[in-house]
């Protein structure tokens, strides 16, 4: 994988056919019963986050889809669908299921002759993508310590890094189950020649897949795709054109670019520019965010988000494009075979 990534095969990503992309990035939330009839009143049993990685499903299960739906195994002609509250979330003929607003809901399928239905509780969430930027250093171990402690996966934009004091802090990340972007090898914010900046991306790739062996098709700029005093623009194209990465910008920041910033100021950024049911939240290593994290994540839950990696958002945004397809999610077996 250390070869020309931009010139790697593009049918390689995920095949984006496979799932309806919401119009919001949702937490979506199944619960499988399989019934001679549905039953309003029974009750769905939550189990706990981890439950969506496991593939050992069994009927009452809960799995927990972040930030997309995802059409059931299998189809079959002849089954009905419904949802109990299309504006939440509606279903289409073949069991796609799209997460419109903040809420939960009933889908069901059933047959013509009544002998099959299955119901999913479908829980649609707000979500915050937390992303931390730029070189490793001892404020990382900090917050690597706060998403552990909270049960947190979050996306780290790496440059590169050969000292031998920060190689545990990329193994670290890696091990705990954070998602991993290329942000450059040199972080160079100069109006760049395209050949340039492509090498640079290219050299951090090598580094990620040489040193630590991870590969990654997410990229952030350095400073975000566009800018003052820059002219990325082509080298922008080629990359949304090209299909190997990923481009991921921000929504939303804690604002702590600035040397002397206040733990106050973090948080108020925070809540100045968290409004949406879905944000990609700007961060970087640094103390007083390290710091702030905790409060951080704990103010997001209580207004209602649920956290997740860059590579379960089924779109991202692109500044001057807005939210684009994320053709570089990550596929995964959620449902259990129930036809
Ligand atoms: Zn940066």
């Amino acid at each position: 994988m250390g070869g020309n990534s931009l010139s790697k095969n593009k049918s390689g990503g995920v095949a984006s056919t496979f799932f309806l992309f919401c119009a919001l990035a949702v937490s979506v939330v199944f619960c499988v019963q399989l019934l001679n009839k549905p039953n309003p009143d029974d009750q769905f049993e939550e189990l706990p986050f981890e439950a969506w990685s496991s593939k050992d499903f069994s009927h009452g299960d809960i799995i927990l889809f972040i930030g997309r739906t995802e059409p059931l195994a299998n189809p079959c002609e002849g089954i009905h669908w419904a949802s109990d509250d299309p504006q939440i979330a509606n279903v289409d003929e073949d069991g796609n299921v799209t997460g419109l607003s903040v809420g939960d809901v009933t889908i069901t399928a059933w047959n013509e002759s009544g002998l099959f239905a299955a119901r999913w509780l479908v829980k649609v969430r707000k979500t915050a993508y937390l992303t931390i930027d730029d070189r490793l250093n001892k404020n990382t171990d900090l917050i690597l310590d706060a998403l552990r402690d909270k049960g947190v996966k979050a996306t780290f934009f790496l440059c590169m890094d050969k000292r031998s004091s920060v190689f545990y802090l990329y193994e670290r990340i890696k091990n705990e189950g954070h998602a991993i972007g290329n942000h450059t090898a040199n972080h160079s914010k100069k109006d760049l020649a395209t050949e340039y900046f492509l090498k640079d991306l290219q050299r951090m790739d090598d580094f990620l897949e040489s040193e630590h062996g991870i590969s990654t098709r997410f990229m952030r700029f350095p400073g975000g795709s566009s800018g003052k005093g820059r002219s990325k623009n082509h080298t922008k194209k080629i990359l949304l054109d090209d299909g190997w990465y990923t481009m991921v910008d921000w929504t939303a920041t804690v604002g702590d670019s600035a040397k002397k910033t206040s733990y106050s100021s973090v948080m108020t950024n925070l809540k100045r520019t968290c409004k949406d049911d879905t944000e990609i939240i700007l961060m970087h290593n640094t103390r007083v965010s390290a710091k702030a994290l905790p409060d951080i994540i704990d103010y997001l839950r209580e207004e209602g988000y649920e956290f997740a990696r860059i590579d379960d958002a089924p779109q991202v945004f692109v500044f001057g494009k807005g939210w684009l397809d994320n053709k570089n999610m990550r596929e995964r077996e959620y449902l259990p075979d129930v036809f």
